[in-house]
C-alpha cells in the first residue's frame, strides 16, 4: 500500500517570517495528523491558492509552468509571493520520498494563514492518482452551464479572481454535482456573452481539421499547462494551433473535443448536453501517450 507524503513549508514566502526561525525549509510529517489550525483562512474562507501537478516516471510534469502559475495566482490574490526555490525543493523531496508508482500527483497549497498573523501556510502533498483510463478511452459526457460572467470579467472585475487557481472551488464542485444530477460526467462553462470558457477543473480543446483551438487565456479562465503541452505536441505533428473565442455551436461542430488537465490528462468529449458527438481515438491516444511520457 503506497503511503501519501506531506511536507509542511517553514517559510512559504520570503516576504513573511518563517513559522520556526532557524528550522529546515520544510518538514516531512504524518499526513494523517493535524497540521493546519481551524483558524487558517484557507480553511475558513478558501483564501489561498493551489496547483495540482502530475508526476510520472519520478518527474513532476510541467513543473516550471505550474510554479509560474502559482506565483501569478498569488499575485492576483495579493498573497505573499511564494518562494519558488523552496517550493521546487519541497516538490522534488516529496517525489524522492514517495513510492515510484506509474501515475501520481502533487498538490501545492498556499493559504493566507491565520488572520492577522501575516505568515502564510504552505504544504506539498503527494499521493497516487485515481485511475482515469476509462475517461481517457471511452470519453466523458459534458453539459454546458452558464458561469454568470462575461469574457471581459478578468479585465474589468479583477476582484472576482477569475483566472486565478484559488482554493474557492465550491462553485466548481457544485457544477460537478449538477452534471451528475443531469446524468453527465463533467461541465463546460459558458460566458454570459455566449462563449466557451473552461471546465471546473480542465481546459477545452477543439479540433477542426488539422487545427486545434482553445479559448484565449485572458477571458477569466486558467492558462492550462496541459493545453500548452498539447499545443506544442500538435505543432510538432504539423498541426496548427490557435487561441480563439468559440461557442457551444463550435463545440458541437468540431471534429473532436477534449477537456484537458493535469492528472486526468485528455478526456475526449463524447456527448454535449445529451447529444452524442464523435471521438478522435487516434489523436486522443497519441496526446495521452505524449502527456504520460513527459519527463518535465
Ligand atoms: N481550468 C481549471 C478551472 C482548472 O482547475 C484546471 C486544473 O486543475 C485547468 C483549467 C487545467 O489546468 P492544467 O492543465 O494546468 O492542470
Amino acid at each position: 500500500m503506497t503511503s501519501p507524503v506531506l511536507l509542511m513549508l517553514n517559510r512559504p514566502s520570503r516576504e513573511a517570517e518563517p513559522h520556526e526561525p532557524g528550522a529546515a525549509a520544510f518538514t516531512s510529517v504524518a499526513p494523517s495528523a493535524a497540521q493546519v489550525t481551524v483558524r487558517d483562512l484557507g480553511v475558513t474562507r478558501g483564501d489561498g491558492i493551489f496547483e495540482s501537478i502530475s508526476v510520472a516516471g519520478g518527474r513532476a510534469q510541467a513543473l516550471e509552468p505550474h510554479l509560474a502559475r502559482f506565483a501569478v495566482s498569488a499575485r492576483m490574490l495579493q498573497l505573499p509571493a511564494p518562494d519558488l526555490d523552496a517550493w521546487r525543493e519541497a516538490i522534488l523531496a516529496a517525489i524522492d520520498e514517495h513510492d515510484d508508482v506509474p501515475e501520481s500527483y502533487i498538490k501545492t497549497v498556499l493559504t493566507r494563514g491565520v488572520e492577522g498573523d501575516g505568515r502564510p501556510t504552505g504544504w506539498v502533498y503527494m499521493e497516487p492518482s485515481a485511475d482515469f483510463r476509462r475517461a481517457r478511452a471511452e470519453g466523458i459526457r459534458v453539459i454546458t452551464l452558464n458561469r454568470g460572467y462575461a469574457t471581459t470579467v478578468e479585465r474589468e472585475l479583477p476582484w472576482l479572481l477569475q483566472g486565478a487557481k484559488t482554493l474557492s472551488y465550491a462553485v466548481n464542485r457544485s457544477a460537478g454535482r449538477e452534471a451528475a444530477a443531469r446524468g453527465a460526467d463533467d461541465v463546460i462553462f459558458v460566458s454570459t456573452d455566449g462563449y466557451l470558457l473552461e471546465g471546473p477543473t480542465a481546459n477545452v480543446v477543439l479540433r477542426f481539421g488539422d487545427r486545434l483551438v482553445t479559448p484565449p487565456t485572458d477571458i477569466g479562465i486558467l492558462a492550462g499547462t496541459t493545453q500548452a503541452g498539447i499545443f506544442a505536441f500538435a505543432e510538432g505533428l504539423g498541426m496548427d494551433t490557435a487561441y480563439e473565442l468559440v461557442t457551444p455551436d463550435d463545440l458541437r461542430a468540431a471534429d473532436a473535443a477534449w477537456l484537458v488537465s493535469s492528472v486526468r490528462h485528455a478526456a475526449p468529449v463524447r456527448s454535449v448536453d445529451g447529444e452524442d458527438r464523435a471521438l478522435d481515438r487516434e489523436l486522443t491516444d497519441a496526446i495521452n501517450t505524449f502527456l504520460l511520457s513527459r519527463r518535465d
